[in-house]
């Protein structure tokens, strides 16, 4: 899995590096008690919940539950793989390993290079066919504008095929980025894009990572995407960043829209600093690229799309990236693209000036959405709101918001406040105490988490949970793995937590032992041993007890049969079950 990269090299890395001081050439850490927190760099946040251990060498952001070791973290932080992180840390701490990864990078650049041959064809193409010139000159494109966006078109499948053997662009590299398809009846392979207006999708830096075609008529998907590949993944990119960036930067705003079309004519027009989602709901990752370079963003969606309840919610993401929102109610029926050619750029920009502040647009909606405004509806307004309000990061503006909202609905501010107060009450299940949990087996699985923390804390409680209870008995998938791993790791002598984490190679079970073991549920001064064997006494009732749920189902089950021997025989199970119980509640630590 981590090729030749040896387990006593990984060690001798992890032995080394001093996470706090890798993380701090990162993010500023400050000392908190023995550990040190942080801003989350994998999410935003307001007040400090990025834990570092120096003591355990982990990190954990109680946020949201990213965690692990200094390779999950490197790996995280540089969107990098395992191997390439460790090469990393160990270039941080002088150990320099000669790993292939230059090779990727080849790899990587040999596909943008058959996306550039491929699309010099397909602008070659449009040239050819004027039933595309004429669709495009009908929506008022010019041949300057096409040029930018490099438009092309994509003819038959036998001219795009014959095309790239003339150019013998190799097939499995043509099938990788999704350009040709195995064909379905049976023998053969078909070009993905056929008569289509092409748009060629850019990184940031220019290349082409994927192309999106649109067909000519009404004939449907109306729009194509490149697959999912090595170089393309549509949730990374925003259409014509590379080209809008400037102009983003220079009015520290942005236009989203949704279409390749308004794009294009936005900037014929000469609004620059726009941008498409490649999608109908947005991305972290997109928030994140428009987060570098401006402070605000203008929503120009069509109003009637059916994608508008999904594309609200992936608006909370801009909130959350703390970018300023706006939403510029476009006509009914009218595309910002038909605004600018038909209307012109002053139209838009009188439609951009009237944007109302998202908020205020959300609360708007949602109460346009009832036919009347009861009590009933006012909480339903108030509960669909509340996602979107929980994500502002400034107190003033949510201060400034409930008070808009007390007034709209018609009602006190300290009402509005202590409902707020119930839902966020409401999200925090994660903690409930154990004896509110009704269902046996999140009871179970609850437990089996208290063991694994138990035994992250101590070697005794290791022994006494292999002795007494042992880790194929850990109901859940994931808890199981890492009882294993720890008790492996242990009877090897060899149990470290860094090195738990290099073992654990699927990131959730990292994020929960980082969890577990910078979670402070028992105080420092509780009796481990003690508590492991209450645990493992009442994970045993958990068990009996639900044996004498299944006997008592078939007992009735029988009964209703009328299959006496049947009956008799579960009746005895249910009363050794019931004496086995017993035994646990007296202390006696029988097996059976
Ligand atoms: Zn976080």
């Amino acid at each position: 899995m981590t090729g030749f990269l040896s387990e006593e090299l990984i060690d001798r890395i992890t032995e080394r590096c001093d996470l706090v001081e890798i993380i701090s050439q990162y993010l500023p850490l400050k000392k908190a008690g023995r550990n040190y927190k942080g801003l989350c760099p994998f999410h935003q946040e307001r007040t400090p919940s990025f834990v570092v251990s120096p003591e355990k060498q982990i990190f954990h952001c109680f946020g949201c539950g990213v965690g692990g070791n200094v390779f999950s973290f490197l790996q995280k932080l540089e969107k990098i793989s395992f191997p390439e992180a460790v090469r990393l840390a160990g270039e941080k701490v002088g150990i320099s390993i000669s790993l292939s990864g230059d090779e990727k990078e080849t790899v990587k650049e040999n596909l943008y290079q058959i996306n550039e041959v491929v699309c010099r064809f397909f602008q070659e193409q449009l040239k050819k066919t004027p039933v595309a010139l004429s669709y495009l000159e009908r929506r008022k494109f010019n041949s300057e504008t096409l040029k930018t966006f490099r438009i092309g078109y994509a003819p038959s499948s036998e001219v795009f095929l014959d095309f790239c053997r003339q150019k013998y662009l190799p097939g499995e590299k043509l099938r990788e980025i999704g350009l040709i398809m195995p064909s379905s009846r049976g023998k053969g392979e078909y070009a993905y894009f056929r008569g289509r207006i092409i748009f060629p999708i850019f990184t940031l830096y220019g290349k082409i990572c994927g192309f999106g075609g649109r067909v000519l008529d009404n004939s449907l998907p109306k729009y194509l995407n490149s697959s999912q590949s090595t170089i393309f993944d549509k949730g990374r990119h925003l259409y014509a960043l590379s080209l809008s960036k400037e102009f983003i930067r220079e009015e520290e705003e942005a236009i989203l829209v949704e279409g390749y079309t308004d794009v294009l004519a936005l900037y014929q027009g000469g609004i620059r600093n726009v941008v498409a989602s490649l999608g109908t709901s947005l991305t972290t990752f997109q928030t994140r690229l428009l987060k570098r370079c401006s402070k605000e963003v203008y929503l120009a969606y069509d109003e009637d799309s059916a994608g508008v309840a999904a594309t609200l919610r992936g608006i909370d993401l801009l909130l959350e990236a703390d970018l300023g929102i706006k939403i510029i109610s476009m006509p009914a029926g009218v595309d910002p693209a038909e605004v600018m050619i038909k209307q012109g750029k002053e139209a838009f920009a009188l439609l951009k000036d009237q944007a109302s502040p998202y908020v205020d647009y959300r609360i708007d909606l949602e109460i346009s959405r009832k036919p009347k405004l009861g009590i009933r509806e006012k909480i339903e307004v108030i509960h669909s709101i509340f996602p979107t309000l929980q994500k502002i990061p400034h107190a003033l503006e949510f201060q400034d918001l409930i008070k808009k909202l007390a007034e709209r609905l018609n009602i006190e501010e300290k009402l509005l406040r202590s409902e707020f107060r119930k839902l966020e009450k409401k999200e925090w299940t994660s903690d409930t105490p154990l004896q509110l949990i009704s269902d046996p087996n999140k009871r179970v699985k609850k437990k089996e988490r208290e063991l694994l923390q138990l035994m992250l804390l101590g070697e005794e409680t290791i022994e006494l949970v292999r002795d007494r209870w042992g880790w194929d008995k850990f109901e859940s998938e994931e808890n199981r793995q890492i009882a294993r791993e720890i008790i492996a790791l242990w009877e090897r002598k060899e149990l470290s937590l860094p090195r738990l984490l290099n073992r654990l190679k699927e990131e959730n079970l990292s994020f929960l032992v980082s969890s577990l073991s910078l979670r402070e549920l028992f105080p420092d001064t509780v009796d481990k041993k003690n508590l492991t064997l209450e645990i493992i006494q009442s994970l045993k009732r958990e068990i009996i007890e639900r044996k004498r749920r299944e006997c008592r189902q078939k007992i009735a089950e029988y009964e209703k049969q009328g299959d006496h021997k049947k009956v008799v025989l579960y009746c005895r199970q249910f009363d050794r079950l019931a004496r086995e119980i017993n035994f646990i509640e007296v202390g006696n630590e029988q097996e059976d």
